[in-house]
């Protein structure tokens, strides 16, 4: 007879459901048996790799058989000096996604709670409930962040609020004197963590602006990645920036060699590349300018986004419109998960992809409404 380890598991594990990715291209050609697919699903760049940094990777290569530098000392002192902090105010992990995690096991408990906001990027009610703490969930408004009403939350137990700024997958987005206000409510032994997985999509004085916060709030957490304007998801590389007593903590918890090698190689040769965060912005001012114009012609309402993505009402159940475009060969998001059933997020792509996308769209809902 086999144990039930379901039972055995932690309280707040047992109940949690997995994490759903966008549908990679291979599932989708081996279901359907369709080439020439668009994936605009994980918001991911669409200009492919810096060469800089794939030049990196080809150069790391030989040293795979060994461990990778578990202090990441060379992307440290790199990041550290490209934003103009000291190197003890970070801590890296595989993937930004790795430091929220990070900070779940350091701050929460099953004697505390956590503040988010009702549509947030999914991973915060996910870790909040794998560490067992209480989820304070704060209504929306206008599909982005109350950061009023997620102040007046804030409890006595209260240990963490999470803000994602620019927000997944609803591209809302605060003013750095709207985060500031903010700031200023919130009592000091609660962490806010702001995360800013789309900061480069902003105008670098906002990047910086957000920085100069960490000298004023001694309990902000910064989070960013190399995932989305950088384009390495792949390789899975994000980093905290708070202050060193915040920094030491994490240090202590996380695991050993959290980067791979390859990883750190990139990272530290993407921050040279200029040129391709110029054109990676570029492309997504375009994009994002084309697939707004477009999804409104075609009679959806679109959620202002600052991201690199932008989430519409499908004005149906949005499963079947995701559906409809999976034979098209079209992959978006489906965001339903996040407590928007009818809409779908997608992803900025080449202005290529966003015309096949836009062309699927038109021809998929044209159908339904025929057939209806
Ligand atoms: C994509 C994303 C992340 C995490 O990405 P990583 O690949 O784990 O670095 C974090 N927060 C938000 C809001 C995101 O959209």
């Amino acid at each position: 007879m086999s144990c039930d380890f379901t039972a055995l598991a932690k309280s707040g594990i047992q109940t949690l459901k997995p994490y759903v990715p966008g549908k990679p291209e291979a599932e989708l050609a081996r279901e359907l048996g369709i080439s020439d697919i668009v994936k605009l699903a994980s918001n991911e760049n669409p200009l492919g790799i810096s060469p800089k940094a794939l030049e990196a990777i080809q150069a790391e290569q030989i040293n795979l058989t060994r461990y990778p530098d578990g202090s990441h000392f060379l992307l440290q002192q790199k990041l550290a000096a490209h934003l103009d902090i000291k190197a003890n105010q970070l801590v890296f992990g595989n993937g930004s996604n790795d430091v929220l995690d990070l900070i779940g096991h350091c701050f929460l408990t099953p004697d505390v709670s956590a503040v988010f906001s009702e549509h947030a990027f999914i991973v915060y009610p996910l870790m909040v409930k794998a560490q067992g703490a209480e989820a304070i969930v704060v209504p929306a408004k206008d599909y982005g962040h109350d950061l009023d009403a997620m102040a007046n939350a804030i409890k006595p137990n209260t240990r963490i609020i999470f803000v994602a700024n620019p927000n997944n997958p609803t591209g809302t987005y605060h003013s750095i004197d709207a985060i500031e206000a903010f700031l200023s409510r919130v009592r000091e032994d609660v962490l806010v963590v702001l995360d800013e997985a789309y900061i480069e999509y902003q105008p670098e004085a906002i990047s910086k602006q957000s920085i100069e916060l960490l000298a004023r709030y001694s309990n902000l957490i910064i989070t960013r990645t190399f995932s989305k304007a950088y384009g390495l998801a792949g390789l899975r590389v994000g980093y905290g920036i708070a202050s060193e007593s915040i920094i030491g903590v994490m240090q202590k918890a996380r695991a050993p060699f959290n980067v791979n090698s390859l990883a750190q190689a990139a990272a530290i040769a993407v921050l040279d590349d200029a040129d391709y965060l110029r054109r990676t912005i570029a492309c997504n001012q375009q994009g994002m300018q084309q697939l707004s114009d477009g999804l409104l012609a075609l009679g959806f309402s679109i959620i202002p986004s600052k991201g690199n993505f932008i989430t519409f009402d499908t004005g149906t159940d949005a499963m079947s419109v995701y559906q409809a475009l999976l034979h098209e060969g079209v992959i978006l998001r489906p965001v339903g998960v996040y407590g928007l059933p009818n809409h779908l997020r997608v992803t900025i792509g080449t202005d290529e992809e966003n015309t096949r996308f836009l062309d699927a769209l038109k021809k998929v809902t044209k159908e339904k409404v025929v057939k209806d």
